[in-house]
C-alpha cells in the first residue's frame, strides 16, 4: 500500500506562507532556502518533499546518511549539519555541497586534506555555540574570529558564512546576537572568505530567524512530523 504522503505537501505549504510573509515583512521579500532535515525520516517520504520542490537536504549522521544515500532521490543538494568526527570526513565529503557544522581546526584541516585528495572545494559554515551550552557544538563566539583566521588559508575549504542552533527558549536574543555578529563579520570583508549564509531557524524558530537574516532555515519536524527513532 501507497503511504499517503499528503502532510508533508500541507506542512510545506505552510512553511512556504509562514516563510514569505516572514520575508514580506523583515526582509524585503528576500526569502532563505528551505532545507528538509532528514534524520530518522524515510528516503522515500525524503523524495516525496524534493518531488514538491525542496531542493535542500540536511544530514546530522553519517551512518543514518551511507545506509540512505542509495535511496535518495539525486535532483536536491545536500549539506552535512551534525557533529562530525574527523573519521568520519572521508565517507561524505564526496555527497556534501556543503559542511555547515565546522568548529574546530582540526576539523578543518581534516576536510581541507580530504577536500584535496578529492581534487574539490569544499565549502563551509563556522559552527557558534551562540547561547555558550555545553550541550552543544560550536565554537565560542569569542574564539570565532581566531577560528576563521586559522581555516581561512587551508587549501580545500572555502568559508560561506555561519550555522547555529540557539538555546530554544531564548531563540529570539540569541538569533539577534547572531545577526549581530555574521553582520560584523560581513562589514570586516576578510579576504579569501565570504559571508554569504546564516543558517539558522528550526521549526520552533524559524519565522523568528528569518527576521533575524537568515538565509537557510533548517526544517525537520515541521515538515515531515514528530521523529519516530524506532523507525530509523
Ligand atoms: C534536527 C535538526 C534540525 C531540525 O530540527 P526540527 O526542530 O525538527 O525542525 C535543524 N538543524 C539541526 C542541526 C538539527 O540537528
Amino acid at each position: 500500500m501507497e503511504t499517503d504522503l499528503s502532510y508533508v505537501s500541507e506542512n510545506l505549504r505552510i512553511i512556504r506562507e509562514r516563510t514569505a510573509e516572514a520575508a514580506d515583512k523583515y526582509r524585503g521579500g528576500v526569502q532563505p532556502r528551505i532545507m528538509a532535515v532528514t534524520k530518522t525520516v524515510p528516503p522515500e517520504t525524503v523524495n516525496f518533499a524534493i518531488s514538491q520542490g525542496i531542493d535542500l537536504m540536511g544530514e546530522n549522521r553519517v551512518q543514518e546518511f551511507l545506509s540512505k544515500q542509495e535511496a535518495y532521490d539525486r535532483s536536491a543538494e545536500i549539506h552535512f549539519i551534525g557533529h562530525l568526527q574527523t573519521n568520519k570526513v572521508k565517507y561524505i565529503i564526496g555527497a556534501m555541497s556543503m559542511i555547515q557544522s565546522v568548529d574546530s581546526l582540526k576539523l578543518g584541516q581534516e576536510i581541507s586534506r580530504h577536500a584535496v585528495a578529492a581534487g574539490k572545494v569544499m565549502d563551509i559554515l563556522c559552527e557558534v555555540n551562540i547561547g555558550g551550552e555545553d550541550s552543544k557544538s560550536g565554537v565560542a563566539p569569542d574564539q570565532l574570529r581566531s577560528l576563521i583566521s586559522q581555516l581561512t588559508p587551508l587549501e580545500g575549504i572555502r568559508i560561506k558564512g555561519l550555522m547555529t542552533i540557539p538555546p530554544p527558549s531564548e531563540s529570539d536574543i540569541f538569533l539577534g546576537r547572531m545577526e549581530e555578529l555574521f553582520n560584523k563579520l560581513k562589514d570586516e570583508k576578510i579576504p579569501g572568505i565570504s559571508m554569504d549564509e546564516l543558517s539558522m531557524g528550526m521549526t520552533h524558530d524559524y519565522a523568528e530567524a528569518v527576521k533575524h537574516g537568515s538565509t537557510i532555515i533548517r526544517i525537520g519536524t515541521g515538515l515531515f512530523g514528530a521523529r519516530n527513532y524506532a523507525n530509523k
